[in-house]
């Protein structure tokens, strides 16, 4: 039986299937998976557990629906996208719902995600209309001109973390460029994705463009990138993930997008509005539950004020409310599973012995079941030190002091990842420098990670390759082919005459 602490939102399916060629489809041979909440932790439902056969019709359904599609003009398309849009917003209550009750996501932040999921597909609708068309004359009597074509039948893979939205984040511009797709949402929070078939057949997606098959990462998320009919990838999760689809993907030489992990530091300066960084280091690390891959999860705080913020953060980090996640009270909620809790839970007794827990650390005392973490603060951690080092990926921070900025940035360089770093400093010649020197794809000075949906998102080093956002998606899902054409007299230099 559900506790009374995570109440079924009524009317959730006991049974989730693909979506193929516009249709609910069973897997080929029958088989399910169990899917359970983070709060009960029993299973609610079955999935279809795609294999290659599924992945092969999905992929059969996507490749005869790609050329109408991809004959569409840009505006057209984009007026499906807004459609999608309109349906994901008259959604919103019931995504929410379901997202907070499937990944433990605090109701109210499942709503905002709900929100930017629609925000996504109208966004890019907007750009797909704007995008312009490139031309260079060269000389007086020729023009050469760029053709950008869809790229063909795209395969996305995407992480258990704010599903939904990410799932947005990679079918909209696909779409808007003019892929046909299928679809590998994450095995352990498949539930919102179950509400695609509906969405896109309301906004009059014709059959076959999208296609969804569930299933295990190392089944049906390895079969869509074997897949010698899908020459593009784009991928979001782990970074070992990310490694492996890269070496599978290297005889088919797929142009490959990967958006992976994350240990991202806020480098705090004595001159900083310290209240104002006290506000977003908590926001940064315990929103989302902390299962957030731009979470600023190494807190470096120069030395004169280290004492005093870290006292400070750890009163913060106590006072935070964690919850049941339809409460819309709640700040954190449940970890999205039960071997993730526990490897988040191993990853705090690593830091007892590796650092100084000053907050948080255990199960709250008022929770005693489902998969809840009070948010927890390791204070002098060292540089080695394996939380320092590796991504967490829960409600917990790493603390550390620096002396002086070329610490700050040697501290901030010294993990393998480099996706996103905060710098707070009332001296914003400095923080220019130190958005400079730090190895990482995203830089915010004196902010938490707001940003235009035009500019590019993604990581160096451990945490990706390629960058998301904008004419940058664009560009993934697209071919460019130039053309030269002779505008005058042909004139071509004369051998052999
Ligand atoms: P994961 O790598 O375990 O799984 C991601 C997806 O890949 C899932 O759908 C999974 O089924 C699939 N998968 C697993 N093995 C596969 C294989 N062999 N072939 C094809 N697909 C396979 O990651 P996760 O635990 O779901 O997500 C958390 C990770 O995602 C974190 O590291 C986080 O930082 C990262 N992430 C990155 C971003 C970003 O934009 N950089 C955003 C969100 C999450």
């Amino acid at each position: 039986m559900p506790l009374p602490s995570s109440p079924r939102p009524a009317g959730l399916p006991d049974r989730i299937r693909h979506w193929i060629g516009s249709a609910p489809a069973d897997s080929a041979g029958g088989a399910v998976f169990d899917v359970a909440d983070p709060v009960s932790n029993a299973p609610y439902a079955v999935v279809a557990a795609g294999g290659p056969a599924d992945v092969d019709r999905a992929v059969a359904a996507a490749k005869a629906a790609f050329p109408a599609w991809s004959g569409l003009g840009n505006r057209e398309r984009a007026t499906v996208l807004t459609r999608v849009a309109d349906a994901v917003e008259a959604r919103e209550d019931r995504l929410a719902e379901l997202e907070s009750f499937d990944s433990g996501l605090p109701i109210a932040q499942a709503r905002g995600q709900a929100r930017r999921a629609a925000e996504n597909f109208r966004y890019f609708a907007d750009v797909i209309v704007a995008l312009g068309e490139e031309s260079y004359r060269v000389g007086d009597q020729q023009i050469n001109y760029v053709v950008r074509t869809p790229a063909g039948v795209a395969g996305l893979i995407t992480p258990w973390n704010t599903p939904f939205m990410l799932e947005s984040w990679k079918l909209a511009p696909a779409l808007a460029a003019g892929c046909t797709l299928v679809l590998k949402p994450a095995e352990w929070t498949p539930l919102s994705a179950g509400l695609w078939p509906e969405i896109f057949t309301e906004a009059g997606v014709p059959a076959g463009v999208v296609n969804i098959v569930h299933g295990i990462g190392e089944v049906a998320g390895q079969a869509l990138v074997d897949h010698p009919d899908v020459p593009l990838l784009s991928f979001t999760g782990s970074t070992d993930t990310g490694r492996h689809i890269m070496r599978c993907s290297a005889d088919g030489l797929k142009a490959l997008s990967m958006e992976l992990g994350g240990k991202s530091p806020v480098v705090v300066f004595a001159d900083a509005d310290l209240d104002a960084a006290l506000d977003s280091v908590v926001f940064g690390v315990f929103s989302l539950n902390g299962e957030r891959c731009t979470a600023g999860s190494r807190v470096l705080v120069e030395r004169p004020v280290y004492d005093e913020f870290t006292r400070r953060l750890a009163e913060r980090a106590d006072r935070v409310r964690v919850g049941p996640p339809a409460d819309p009270s709640t700040e954190v909620g449940a970890l999205v599973h039960p071997e993730h809790y526990a490897r988040v839970m191993d990853y705090v007794d690593i830091g007892r012995r590796e650092a100084k827990l000053v907050a948080g650390g255990e199960r709250p005392g008022h929770l005693p079941e489902g998969n809840y973490l009070r948010p927890t603060v390791f204070a002098d951690v060292p540089r080695d030190a394996r939380i320092f080092q590796e991504e967490i990926f829960g409600p917990v921070v790493a603390a550390a002091p620096f002396d002086g900025e070329a610490e700050a940035v040697e501290l901030a360089n010294a993990t393998r990842y480099g996706l996103a770093a905060y710098v707070w400093t009332s001296d914003l010649r400095r923080g220019h420098r130190i958005a400079a020197a730090v190895a990482s794809g995203m830089v915010w000075i004196n902010s938490h990670n707001v940003r235009d949906l035009r500019t590019p998102f993604g990581g160096v080093k451990d945490s990706g390759l390629g960058r998301e956002g904008g004419a940058h998606s664009i560009d993934f899902f697209s071919e460019s082919k130039i053309v030269h054409v002779m505008l005058g007299e042909a004139r071509t230099p004369r051998f052999g005459a």
